[in-house]
């Protein structure tokens, strides 16, 4: 039961205004089903037909997030019961969810996923990005998608300051936009702290984090 254990030491003693996304990727169900019954009802996962294979064999009022990089032509296969998708990190992406929202028939939540760390390879959008995202009328229009908050994971590193720096950037660009809410864009979320990092991203006002090893052990 270490399972359990890990999650609840976790989950207890987070402050009230922070939500706990079980990063379950390439764990077995008999793992996640550990965590459902202590009462986790939050799942993140990062490849679509993993997720969709979860979603399928277990119970229905789990919500399933979507944390990884999506392809634009898998956002179908999870478009009918994804909760929400972290990681939205360009127009192209959030027009196909709005598309495929519409076909399901429902308005499906997104964070729009911010580059803050210094590595090349992480994927997201610069404030500029953002900003032309949010302002175009083709966005505005969109009637499938809501964009609920951002996303943004730090640089992969020991040196704390360089990982607070990132996150207090995030979280300024975050409470900036909070005067441009729109009809289709009401920030509330800011998921930002994984295994690693998530108590210094609490501190700088994180309000989701995902955690996947500190609960279900090394992958
Ligand atoms: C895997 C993953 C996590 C969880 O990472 P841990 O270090 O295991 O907590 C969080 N966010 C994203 C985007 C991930 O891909």
């Amino acid at each position: 039961m270490l399972i359990a254990e890990n999650l609840l030491s976790i989950k207890n003693n987070l402050p009230e205004q922070v939500t706990l996304v079980a990063v379950s990727k390439t764990k077995p169900i008999s793992d996640l089903m550990q965590a459902y019954d202590a009462g986790q009802r939050i799942f993140g996962e990062n490849k679509i037909q993993e997720m969709e294979g979860k979603w399928e064999q277990m119970p229905k009022d789990i919500q399933w997030h979507m944390i990884g990089h999506v392809q634009t032509n898998k956002v179908k296969f999870m478009a009918a019961f994804v909760s929400l998708i972290h990681g939205v990190d360009s127009f192209k992406l959030l027009k196909e969810v709005n598309k495929q929202a519409l076909k399901n028939n429902r308005i499906i939540d997104c964070l729009l996923q911010m580059h803050i760390a210094e590595e090349e390879t992480k994927f997201g959008l610069d404030e500029e990005e953002l900003n032309s995202i949010l302002a175009s009328s083709e966005f505005k229009e969109m009637k499938n998608v809501r964009i609920t908050g951002l996303m943004g994971m730090a640089t992969f590193t020991d040196n704390q300051d360089q990982v607070k720096k990132e996150f207090s950037q995030l979280k300024s660009i975050f409470d900036e936009l909070q005067s441009q809410e729109t009809e289709n864009c009401q920030l509330k979320t800011l998921s930002m702290g994984m295994s690693g990092d998530y108590k210094p991203a609490i501190e700088i006002g994180s309000t989701m984090i995902r955690i996947g090893s500190s609960i279900f052990g090394a992958r």
